[in-house]
Order: structure tokens, then C-alpha cells, then sequence
């Protein structure tokens, strides 16, 4: 086997896996580790063993015996016929990420930074976030024993502060733009010896490689035709796309699934840059979107997602606010109860089935977090319960 490094997404330029620096010192866009081209799923796994294991072969950089798992991933991947036989497709399937110990998918790739950090002597640990990769983070800092830092934006609600305060981080509400703020944490990272395992960090892109890895088992290897993203900083499009390109390079599946990126009408720079074929993203002005998970206006990996959804002929769309509630009361219909963010890929999938994405395909929404963690958006749906005397109940029924 190669050695495996780090390279540069645009120019090539390659670096140390041990240094926990996310981005190219060249040209300043997003790293990746190499790419595992062979190997195969670790069968002998027991149901204890966290996803790495299982799929040993693809994570060789990882020490084993640094044991933080919290059980994430391994998730269900459940089959929604209803909405199969409406939109005559094939098959419509629920990647469904609410279930990781702390609600998002967002675990995998913490899990992996963590480890990865660990490994490297790093002590000390952060992220900057504005909700679920800081609970996730908290919670490794707090298992694996380590110094953590978060930095999440100035105005966030007591409601929101107090779920990753929980888990005993040093929280810091930081005043000021967001997207600055992921550069300084880089740059404080870097001086303080600090591994900020940030949104698209190449650790987080090895995490989410996993989801695409477990579909392909879930499905039988008979990987679906679009895979659809929800996507913000884009290193979560950028790990599912890197799973399947390695399990297609190790002779595992046959095929590699079409990516569609989806985002918030109200914050879509990616999703515009794509349809006016622009190779660059820009910053989107006055973001407003119902889902707050999926609201960088300037994400990091935007260039790449672009990159990736040209070589692997991907779409990219926008979904507006009333459909994405629509789609999150749906979605409860079926049983999962997922935030906003989560329920934009069936609201997607409604606008790109017929067009896009034809008749007799089938399909994977990737559903990343969890409803409780965004109580607040519950006021936009109509959720009727009755107030009775217990003497009135049986007229009731
Ligand atoms: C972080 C997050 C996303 C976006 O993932 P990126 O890697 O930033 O593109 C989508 N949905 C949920 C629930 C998230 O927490
Ligand atoms: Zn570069």
C-alpha cells in the first residue's frame, strides 16, 4: 500500500497526516486523505464493534486502541414505499443519522478527529459550530477525557447553549462573523496546539465516508441511483462521495452513485453557483433559512462539492422553507422525526423526481439530525392535542 498522506483537493499539494490542519498552505482549499483504493468489509466485526472496525481496511491510519466509541453510525436505512410508489421510483430509502448518540451524523466524523488527534498527542480539542458538531465534540472531548474548547455564535439561545454545555466543554460565545471565526480557530488551533476538528476537516470527511459504506451493505451492494445530501460546509457530500468512489475502486459495488446537493433556498451558495456553472462559490448575502444546520453562507468545501458534482454527475437545488416543513411532518408520518436540515433531501426529492432524477430509480435522502435538537421550528406546524375531563374520554374515542 502507498503511503497515505494528505493531499490537496485543487492543486495536489501534499501534506503530513499528522498535522492537524485541514486546509492546503498553497492554495488554501480543503485536504483529503489519500484515497483507499482495496480492501474489503471486515466481517468477523461483532454488533459491539463501533463502524472503523467493520470497515478496518479503509481507516489503516486509525490506532485501535484509543477506545472513545460512543456507538455511533451503523445506522437503519429504511425503505419509504409510500412516497417509492407515488413518485413512481423504484425504491426511496432513509439513511437515518438521527439515531447517533447525539442526534447527527456528526458523531462519525468526530469519533475518527478525536482518535485521530489522540494518536497524534494532541490534548486539547475543539470546533466551531453552530449547534450539532458542538454537542458531538463535547461529548468525545468528555468521554475521551481531553481539554475542549467550542466556539459557537454570540447570539445562540440559552436552549442551544445548554445541550452542549452539558457534556463540560469550555464554551465560548464569540461575537463577530461566522465564517472569520472557522479561519481563526484554525490559525489559534495551529499556535495553541489545539485540534480544531472543524466541519470539513479531513478526519470529518473519513467519518462521513462510513454512511456510503453502510449503504452500500443495506442495500445488497445494489447501491441506489442518487444518493441526496443535505449540505452546509459540504464535508459531509465530500465523505459519502469518498465512500463510495473507494468502495468502487475496491471492486465492492459497481457503480458509483449520482450526488445531489440540496440547500435552503435562503442560504444556497453552492446550489447557485452550480446552476449559473460557475467553478467557484461566493459568499451568499443575508442568509435566512429555517434550518439552521445547513446555513453557511460561505462554506469551506464549497469549491470541492462543486469539483465532485461535476465528476460524478451530480445536481444540485434548492428547497424553500414551507417545503422543507412539509417535508419534516412527512417525514414524522413514516415514524422518523428529523430537524429541518434533515428532511430537505425528500423535499428534493419531490422537486427533481420526473426531470431529474427519472421514473424507476431508486433513491437514499440522507437524514443527518435528529428533531428534538430544534424544538423552536415546531410552532410553524399545525400540531392539534385536545384538552378533555377524564368523565368526557369515552365520547371521544
Ligand atoms: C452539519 C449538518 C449538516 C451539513 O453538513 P456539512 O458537512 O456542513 O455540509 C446537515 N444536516 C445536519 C443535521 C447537520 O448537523
Ligand atoms: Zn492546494
Amino acid at each position: 500500500m502507498n503511503e497515505i498522506i494528505q493531499s490537496c483537493t485543487s492543486c495536489n499539494h501534499t501534506t503530513n497526516l499528522a498535522e492537524c490542519y485541514p486546509r492546503c498552505p498553497i492554495c488554501n482549499e480543503p485536504l483529503n486523505v489519500s484515497l483507499i483504493e482495496s480492501g474489503s468489509i471486515n466481517y468477523e466485526a461483532t454488533w459491539s464493534d463501533p463502524f472503523y472496525i467493520r470497515y478496518r481496511d479503509f481507516y489503516p491510519y486509525l490506532d485501535n486502541t484509543i477506545k472513545i466509541s460512543l456507538g455511533e453510525g451503523l445506522t437503519p436505512l429504511m425503505p419509504l414505499e409510500n412516497v417509492a410508489k407515488e413518485l413512481n421510483l423504484s425504491s426511496v430509502y432513509v439513511k437515518n443519522e438521527t439515531l447517533n448518540p447525539t442526534w447527527s451524523f456528526k458523531d462519525r466524523g468526530s469519533v475518527i478527529g478525536v482518535m485521530h488527534a489522540i494518536k497524534n498527542g494532541y490534548s486539547k480539542i475543539g470546533t466551531v459550530s453552530t449547534g450539532n458538531m458542538a454537542a458531538s465534540i463535547a461529548a468525545y472531548g468528555a468521554k475521551a477525557g481531553l481539554k475542549t474548547y467550542i466556539f459557537v455564535k454570540g447570539d445562540m439561545l440559552p436552549e442551544k447553549v445548554n445541550p452542549i454545555a452539558i457534556y463540560g466543554p469550555k464554551v465560548l460565545q464569540v461575537k463577530g462573523e461566522y465564517s472569520v471565526l472557522y479561519e481563526q480557530s484554525l490559525q489559534i488551533g495551529q499556535e495553541k496546539h489545539i485540534a480544531f476538528i472543524n466541519s470539513d476537516v479531513p478526519m470529518r470527511i473519513e467519518g462521513s465516508k462510513s454512511i456510503a459504506y453502510e449503504i452500500c451493505e443495506q442495500t445488497g451492494f445494489n447501491v441506489p441511483d442518487f444518493v441526496i445530501i443535505p449540505t452546509s460546509a459540504g464535508g459531509n457530500f465530500r465523505g459519502i462521495v469518498k465512500g463510495f468512489v473507494e468502495f468502487y475502486k475496491a471492486g465492492i459495488i459497481k457503480k458509483i452513485p449520482r450526488p445531489v446537493c440540496v440547500q435552503s433556498a435562503g442560504c444556497a451558495p453552492i446550489a447557485k453557483a452550480f446552476l449559473n456553472n460557475e467553478d467557484t462559490i461566493s459568499h451568499f448575502g443575508n442568509t435566512s433559512t429555517i434550518a439552521p444546520a445547513i446555513g453557511n453562507p460561505n462554506p469551506p468545501s464549497g469549491n470541492e462539492v462543486l469539483r465532485l458534482l461535476k465528476r460524478y454527475l451530480g445536481l444540485a437545488v434548492t428547497v424553500t422553507n414551507c417545503e422543507i416543513i412539509k417535508a419534516q411532518k412527512q417525514l414524522a408520518s413514516y415514524g422518523v422525526f428529523s430537524q429541518p436540515a434533515g428532511a430537505v433531501p425528500l423535499a428534493a426529492l419531490y422537486k427533481l423526481t420526473d426531470e431529474l432524477i427519472p421514473h424507476d430509480s431508486s433513491v437514499a435522502l440522507v437524514t443527518t439530525g435528529g428533531g428534538l435538537k430544534d424544538s423552536s421550528v415546531l410552532g410553524k406546524h399545525k400540531l392539534d392535542a385536545e384538552v378533555i375531563n377524564i368523565s368526557e374520554l369515552s365520547y371521544k374515542l
